[in-house]
């Protein structure tokens, strides 16, 4: 039976370490902030940003939330998302995604300066993360996989991983730093033959698919580390990951759980960001 790996002390050490960060910056009279812009009240970003408030509030970091009607035009967005980036005092900006459908978002995604776009909305931070340019954000989802597998000792080095899911919010940006780490990354996505096949021959199995319970026991070789990104209900309507976890503990080393897995982790990357975002603007190396 493998080792449950919550996220929880994951996201408490980034915390702690956050705070020492923020006590030096408020020293110098800088105050690190976050201002978050939601279009309309949806229950699930309602959720992230109850979390992401919280997670703030733990590290000393100042967060803001704009919100802005459910119906507002192309017009009015932009003015009001410039009006955020040209302010000073934020230091990073997170903007919940999909937006409403009149909302182009080929315009708005290069509106956020790079330097304050702390979960890789621009497209210049995506193309740093296929550089390997740390000077970026990577999305906050899959560098909370990374945080996870460094914190609990899994050295990627050599080692086979398949990253389920090809999506840019999560699947291939993942892949390019599990590249960083020197792991040798395969990429499946629903067209992929044999995926249970293919996913055996791997030491860790980051799965990112959107469908519940999806990844069964037949894809894990004994010992393998599970990640498992996923949030579905399942029909009892409970939450649950991409990974049937009842099969998979028993065939790997390790596994992170739904909930309290990658999800608990995602605020307080978020805020390893602003600070990041902070000391960048700041000139603070
Ligand atoms: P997405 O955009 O829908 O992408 C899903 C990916 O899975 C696609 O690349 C798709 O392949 C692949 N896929 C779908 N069915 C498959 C199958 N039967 N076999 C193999 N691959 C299959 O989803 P996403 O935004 O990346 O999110 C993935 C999961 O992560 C979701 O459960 C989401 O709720 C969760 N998520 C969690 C967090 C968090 O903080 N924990 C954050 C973001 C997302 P194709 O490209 O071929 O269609």
């Amino acid at each position: 039976m493998g080792e449950i790996i919550k996220g929880k002390p994951v996201a408490d050490a980034i915390t702690e370490t956050l705070k020492t960060d923020v006590e030096s910056l408020k020293a110098k009279g800088i105050e690190p902030t976050l201002k978050i812009v939601r279009v309309g009240a949806r229950e699930d970003d309602l959720s992230y940003e109850r979390g992401a408030l919280k997670r703030m509030e733990k590290c000393g970091i100042a967060a803001e939330v704009l919100e802005l009607p459910a119906d507002i035009c192309q017009t009015d967005f932009v003015k009001a998302l410039k009006a955020v980036n040209d302010d000073a005092s934020v230091h990073g900006i997170l903007l919940f995604r999909p937006l409403p459908k009149q909302l182009d978002m080929e315009e708005i995604k290069f509106i956020v300066d790079p330097v304050k776009d702390i979960d890789c909305m621009n497209p210049l931070n995506a193309e740093k993360i296929f550089e390997g340019d740390k000077t970026g954000y990577p999305p906050c989802t899959p560098q909370a996989c990374v945080e996870i597998l460094d914190y609990y000792g899994v050295d990627l080095k050599g080692k086979n991983v398949a990253v389920v899911g090809r999506s840019m919010v999560v699947g291939k940006p993942l892949a390019m730093l599990l590249l960083g780490k020197n792991a040798t990354v395969t990429i499946c996505h629903s067209r992929t033959s044999d995926l249970p096949a293919v996913c055996r021959q791997n030491d860790v199995v980051v799965a990112a698919v959107g469908r519940a319970e999806m990844v069964k026991g037949n894809f894990i070789k004994d010992g393998a580390v599970v990640i498992d990104v996923g949030i579905n209900v399942n029909s009892e309507g409970k939450l649950c990951g991409d990974v049937a976890f009842n099969e998979c503990v028993e065939k790997a080393s390790m596994i992170t759980p739904v909930p309290a897995g990658v999800g608990s982790v995602t605020t307080s990357v978020l805020a390893k960001h602003v600070v990041k975002a902070c000391k960048q603007i700041n000139g603070i190396a």
